[in-house]
Order: structure tokens, then C-alpha cells, then sequence
């Protein structure tokens, strides 16, 4: 995979479908302009567990990214990105979560408003 941008937005995503995607408590994403987002070896393959398509490697089952439909946003979990590129802004979907994480950064409930959602915060 080739990426040929800066993150438009990094985070700590605490939803159900995120968690269950990756089998993990939260997941680091950096959103990139899906133009920067480019496959350069093999193939993928893409599934849905609730309406986010989700994209891997259909060879070693390497989760690798999620293209937000009708968006021109491609998320890719941090796991993916080359050592030391994920830098968190803030935490989304905190009301759903089901391991808190205790840091400096915001944690809004759903989404902040640069995302459709608004300032509510949890309290961690
Ligand atoms: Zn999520």
C-alpha cells in the first residue's frame, strides 16, 4: 500500500463495529484522501460487519483500510502505518466503549463536530 498524503485526521475509534472489525477494545485510525490511497501489491478484499466496507489481505488476513462510501475518505488502522507515523488527535465513540483509556487527549462521546457530531466529551 502507497500513501501519498498527510493524515487529514488521527484517532482512537471506540465503536462496536471498529472494535469487532480488528477484535480489539479501540482502534487507532489516520484518515487519508482515498486518491492518496493506493494498492500496490496483490489484491484486497472487502467485507461489511454492520455498513463500513473494510478492506484486507486476502492472503495473510491483514486488516489494511475502510473507505467511508460517497466520502473520498479512506481510514487505515494504525497497525498499518510505517513506526512512529500514528499521532492521535482525540478519541471518537467513547460512549461505546468498553475500555476506557485515561489520557490528555479529547474524548468525545460520538463524534467531534469537524465529523458531523459535536463537543460532548466523556469524562475518563
Ligand atoms: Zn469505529
Amino acid at each position: 500500500m502507497r500513501i501519498s498524503a498527510e493524515p487529514i485526521s488521527a484517532f482512537y475509534c471506540h465503536c462496536a463495529d471498529c472494535r469487532a472489525a480488528n477484535g480489539a477494545a479501540y482502534v487507532g485510525v489516520a484518515l487519508y484522501p482515498s486518491s492518496a490511497v493506493e494498492v500496490v501489491a496483490g489484491t484486497v478484499a472487502t467485507y461489511a460487519i454492520r455498513n463500513l466496507p473494510r478492506s484486507f489481505c486476502p492472503s495473510c488476513g491483514a486488516r489494511m483500510f475502510a473507505r467511508v462510501p460517497d466520502d473520498d475518505i479512506t481510514g487505515i488502522v494504525a497497525e498499518r502505518l510505517p513506526e512512529g507515523a500514528f499521532h492521535a488527535d482525540f478519541h471518537v465513540h467513547c460512549r461505546e466503549a468498553i475500555a476506557p483509556v485515561r489520557d490528555a487527549l479529547p474524548h468525545y462521546e460520538a463524534l467531534p463536530p469537524a465529523f458531523g457530531g459535536d463537543e460532548r466529551t466523556v469524562d475518563w
